[in-house]
Order: structure tokens, then C-alpha cells, then sequence
């Protein structure tokens, strides 16, 4: 039978990446580019039909938009489709559309032109503007003009998104990723990014296969040519051969077999096969997801990335609309309980403020931003303990690298309690505040924060960048980005021994709870609870009940002597043989 070695080591039409999210897909490419696109100034003669042109290609447009709006009011709620609307709004300016059509007239020149002028005129009064929130329409207007010139060229943009396709890019910002994944997207390519880039998570939460940093994929793809995206391996495969489609369909097939099966265990503890049960949580990343939460098996929310809330709407959700919407999380997932993070901002993720910082994962990220800008931060806890009513919400502070940061925010929230004692609102008065550990200086003295704190979480994903002077999104140095680094797992080791020492509990969040290989390891290490994407949750529940949890602790503990990555690799490696482990790669 032929394998996967086989198919890619014959195989001259390949593109290699990173595997972001597992899957099989075959499909055709669809090109997404945001480049500004060369707008031609060319005189013209016949303006009858410049302006016929100009009028089906506003038409197609409206089109187009109603369709998008369409969708986002049905997965994203009527607030956060806003942005569409005003979108649509300017198209449908007549002001705008006299001046353009009366330029054209005068000034005899290609409409494309005078679009992209016209409209340049709405986005820099937007981007003067002191608002953030205004600066960050201006650039959701450079997607109208883009595709009104689109349009006038009769060119397919929006139309495509009807089909399946694969999105491919040269990078994906979480929103975008959000945005795209709610057509019928098949698989995510992008040039550049990393295993722990927002959209490869994103991906991942959604289950739409993607295969980040292939370096140059946009150019050596064409839109509608067929090719194979394998998210297990990050390879594609363009203009496929008979062979080839035949040995991935029959995969596909299998996986989806694998996938009923897996379901199956759903209602099943994750227990080693010497009865240590371990806590299996949910990340959640994107709203919607709460229901692939409630069958994945998962016995709580681990991770709620509040920040995603920010990234749908474009703005903040005032005091009421959180409230509302932790409260339907925490009522959703009762009796088990959700631990709502509070905005990690900042960084690669979606940017509330102007601040003009050349090193932004170094500087005003997750609770720093907060602390700096205590009304927003307020707002959040407010609303986080009104939720809070069941004694069934957590809350936990991000990006945390000093005591003092910790105490500043727990006096924040004792005089929010205040308030609301006062207002007569009801929450709970014991609700457990706990904190990251993502960042070095949280490791080193893990007792400490401990013990200034209810609970850890640890966050593998910024602190393996932060450890290892690694930026987790840059495919330039992804292969330094090592989770099974020596350093990495003597951190994790260290932090776990600390948090007991400290008698709090400790869980890890970070994407390499969700990896197959390290699962019997983070158990071996002595981690009892691990937060993970939904979908992985059945993966985790066969992975676990394979092995023993004394055997898990003798390797984790030859582990930790290893000098080496490969070493461990080595070594897990072989405790999967010894145990007969089958991994999801293996598997398919
Ligand atoms: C982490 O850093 O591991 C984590 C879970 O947080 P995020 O990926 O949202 O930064
Ligand atoms: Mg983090």
C-alpha cells in the first residue's frame, strides 16, 4: 500500500508548510489578496458606457454586500454585522455617487479612478479622526473600494465565497480568518504565520484544515486550480495526478470514519489505564463554538478568549452586552464551569489602541493594557462577576509578569464587588481569580504568583516565545520554536511543582495540550487538567486512556534529564511504541 512518504517523496508538484490544522481537503484555490490594486488614471472616450459600467459594477457590489450582511447577521447577531451595514450605507450614498458619476463626466477619466478618489476622501477624514474606532473603518472602507473597482474590471470576488473553496494568502489576521470562515471555506493557506498565529488557532477551533508559512504559495497558485491541502503533514499538492486524488479521497473517507468513532467516547472521563482521571477542558476561541462544547465531552470552559469579542465587532461591547453574553456562556455551560479570560489586547491580536510600539509583544499587551486603561478594564469585570451569579465563572488575567499586578487588579475588583454590593447586583463574592503563566518572570517565581492568586493556568503558546526569544508567528524561526525544548519542560515541571507546593490548582491552555505527542507527557509531568480545542477533546480521551500514569511519570522524568529536543522527541516516540499508542498521524 502506498504511503504518505511515498506519495510526497515521488511528488514534483509540492508546496511544503506548516501543519496549523489537521484535515484532508481537495478543492480549488481562491486567491484572497488585500494588496492595494493598481488604479488606472487612463482617459476615456465613450462615458455613456464608463457610466453603465460604473453602475452595474455598484449594483454587483450592493449585491454582494447584502449576500455578506446576509451571513454575518445569522452567525455573528445584528450588532456585530454592523460593520457591513455601513458598508453598504456608503454605497448607497448619493452624495457619493453624484460626485463620482458628475467626475466622470467632467474629467473624462477611467472610474476606477474616480472611485478610488472619491473614496479615499471618506477614509482620510476617517483615519484624522482621533477615534479608534473611526480609524479602524476607514481601513474596513478600503474592502468597498477594492471591491467596486473589482467589480468595474468584472472581475469575481465576493461570488466565489458561495463555493467551497481554499482561501489562500499571504497572511490572515484573526479577523479575517473569523470573517472568511463563515463561507464555505474549505482550507486556510497562508505564506506567512506559525503554528500558534491567531488564525492557525482559529483554524483549528473551526476544524477547517490550514497549513501556515509556505513562503511563496500565493505565487506559485493560481485561482480555481485544483489542489490537495493535507493539514496533517503541511503539505499542498497542485494540479494533482490520478494517483494522487485516489490515495487522498480514500483517506478523507477513513478520516471521516475515524471521526464518528471518536464521537463515540464523548460521554466517556478521560482516565490512564491505572485510574488517574485528567480534566479535560475547553478552549474556546470563537462564539458559536459553546456547542461543539457541549458534545465534544469536555467538562468545562478552560480558556475563554474574551479578546474575540473585540475582533467579531470591531468595537467594544459596552458593560450590558458582556454581561449578556457571559451570562448565556455560563448558563450554556452550567453546572460545569467557564473561566472567561479578560481582554488579552495587544500584541498580534487586535489592536484597541494607537499606541505606537516598536516591539508590541514586549509592551502594552493583556493585563498591562488594562491596567492602563482602567474604565475598559472595569467594564470587563463588572460585567464578568455579574455573570458570575451560579458560582460557575472564573475570570483569570493575562500576560502577567509581576505580583503587583496581580494586586493592583484583585483591589480593582473588590471595588467593583463594592459597586455592586452597593447597586444591589447580584454575583458571587467568592469568585476564584486566577492568572496566566506565559511569561518567564511568572515561571520563575510560580510560588509566589501562587500564592497571591487562586489559580494557574499555564500558556504554553507565549511562553515558549517568551522562554525561547521565539515570536510565535514568524515562520522565519519556527523551527526554534521548540515545545519539546528541554527549557520548555523543565518550566512546565518547575510550575507544576510550585502551584502545589502553593496548594493551587494548575492547568495548561496552550495549543501543546492539544498535541497528540505530548499529551502522556504533560501527565507524566503532573498536570491534571488541560485546556484544549473542542474538537481535540476525543483524541485527548483515546490518547489518555492508552497508557499508565506511573509509566507517563518515568518518562516525563527522563524527559526533564534530556539535553535536547530530539532527545525527548526520542523518547516520547518510544513510550508511544512501548504503550502502543496510535497517534491521529498514524492513524490516517
Ligand atoms: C498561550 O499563550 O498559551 C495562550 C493560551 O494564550 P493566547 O494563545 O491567547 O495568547
Ligand atoms: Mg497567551
Amino acid at each position: 500500500m502506498t504511503s504518505f512518504k511515498e506519495i510526497y517523496r515521488s511528488a514534483e508538484n509540492i508546496i511544503s508548510g506548516i501543519a496549523a490544522a489537521p484535515g484532508i481537503v481537495i478543492g480549488e484555490v481562491y486567491l484572497f489578496t488585500k494588496e492595494k490594486l493598481e488604479i488606472s488614471k487612463a482617459d476615456i472616450t465613450d462615458i455613456e458606457e464608463a457610466k453603465k459600467n460604473l453602475h452595474e459594477a455598484l449594483e454587483k457590489s450592493k449585491k454582494e454586500l447584502k449576500k455578506i450582511l446576509a451571513i454575518a447577521r445569522e452567525r455573528m447577531g445584528n450588532t456585530r454585522a454592523g460593520i457591513f451595514e455601513a458598508q453598504l450605507m456608503i454605497l448607497e450614498d448619493p452624495v457619493l455617487l453624484d460626485n463620482i458619476t458628475n467626475r466622470i463626466e467632467r474629467e473624462k477619466k477611467q472610474p476606477e479612478y474616480i472611485v478610488d478618489d472619491e473614496i479615499s476622501k471618506y477614509q482620510d477624514m476617517m483615519f484624522l479622526s482621533h477615534e479608534s474606532y473611526m480609524k479602524e473603518r476607514a481601513s474596513d472602507i478600503e474592502d468597498i473600494k477594492n471591491r467596486i473597482v473589482r467589480n468595474l474590471r468584472k472581475k469575481r470576488w465576493q461570488s466565489r465565497i458561495k463555493g467551497e473553496v481554499i482561501i489562500v494568502s499571504d497572511s490572515l489576521t484573526p479577523a479575517d480568518a473569523l470573517l472568511l470562515s463563515r463561507n464555505n471555506i474549505k482550507s486556510f493557506i497562508t505564506d506567512h504565520g506559525g503554528l500558534t498565529s491567531h488564525a492557525a488557532i482559529i483554524s483549528r477551533s473551526l476544524n477547517i484544515p490550514a497549513i501556515v508559512g509556505t513562503h511563496n504559495a500565493t505565487q506559485r497558485l493560481k485561482d480555481g486550480q485544483k489542489i490537495i491541502v493535507d493539514g496533517f503533514h503541511g503539505y499542498v499538492l497542485f494540479d494533482p495526478n490520478e494517483e494522487q486524488i485516489a490515495f487522498f479521497k480514500e483517506k478523507h473517507e477513513h478520516l471521516v470514519k475515524l471521526q464518528a468513532e471518536l464521537e463515540e467516547v464523548s460521554d466517556k472521563p478521560a482516565v490512564t489505564k491505572d485510574g488517574k482521571e485528567i480534566h479535560l477542558l475547553a478552549n474556546v476561541d470563537v462564539t458559536g463554538e459553546i456547542d461543539i462544547v457541549k458534545t465534544s465531552g469536555a467538562q468545562g470552559i478552560g480558556l475563554y478568549r474574551s479578546e474575540q469579542l473585540l475582533d467579531e465587532t470591531g468595537t467594544i461591547p459596552n458593560e450590558e452586552e458582556q454581561a449578556l453574553i457571559y451570562t448565556r456562556l455560563a448558563s450554556r455551560i452550567y453546572p460545569d464551569s467557564i473561566t472567561i479570560r479578560a481582554f488579552d489586547i495587544g500584541g498580534d491580536k487586535f489592536k484597541l489602541f494607537d499606541y505606537d510600539e516598536p516591539n508590541p509583544f514586549l509592551g502594552l499587551r493583556g493585563l498591562r493594557i488594562l491596567l492602563e486603561n482602567p474604565k475598559l478594564f472595569k467594564e470587563q469585570i463588572r460585567a464578568v462577576l455579574r455573570a458570575s451569579v451560579n458560582k460557575n465563572v472564573k475570570f483569570m488575567l493575562p500576560m502577567v509578569s509581576a505580583i503587583d499586578e496581580i494586586n493592583i487588579s484583585k483591589k480593582i475588583i473588590e471595588h467593583c464587588k463594592d459597586e455592586l454590593t452597593s447597586e444591589r447586583i447580584p454575583f458571587d463574592k467568592d469568585m476564584e481569580v486566577g492568572i496566566m503563566v506565559e511569561v518567564p518572570a511568572a515561571a520563575v517565581m510560580a510560588k509566589e504568583f501562587a500564592d497571591a492568586t487562586d489559580f494557574l493556568s499555564i500558556g504554553t503558546n507565549d511562553l515558549i516565545q517568551y522562554l525561547l526569544a521565539v515570536d510565535r508567528g514568524n515562520d522565519l524561526v519556527s523551527d526554534l520554536y521548540q515545545e519539546f525544548s528541554p527549557v520548555v519542560l523543565r518550566t512546565i515541571k518547575k510550575i507544576v511543582e510550585d502551584a502545589k507546593s502553593a496548594g493551587k490548582p494548575v492547568s495548561l491552555c496552550g495549543e501543546m495540550a492539544a498535541d497528540t505527542l505530548a499529551m502522556p507527557l504533560l501527565v507524566g509531568l503532573g498536570l491534571e487538567s488541560l485546556s484544549i480545542s473542542p474538537r481535540t477533546i476525543p483524541y485527548a480521551k483515546r490518547i489518555i486512556s492508552s497508557f499508565k500514569y506511573e509509566d507517563a511519570k518515568v518518562m516525563a522524568e527522563n524527559c526533564t534529564k534530556c539535553c535536547f529536543e530530539h532527545e525527548i522527541e526520542k523518547t516520547i516516540q518510544k513510550f508511544f511504541e512501548d504503550n502502543q499508542i496510535i497517534r491521529t498521524r498514524n492513524i490516517i
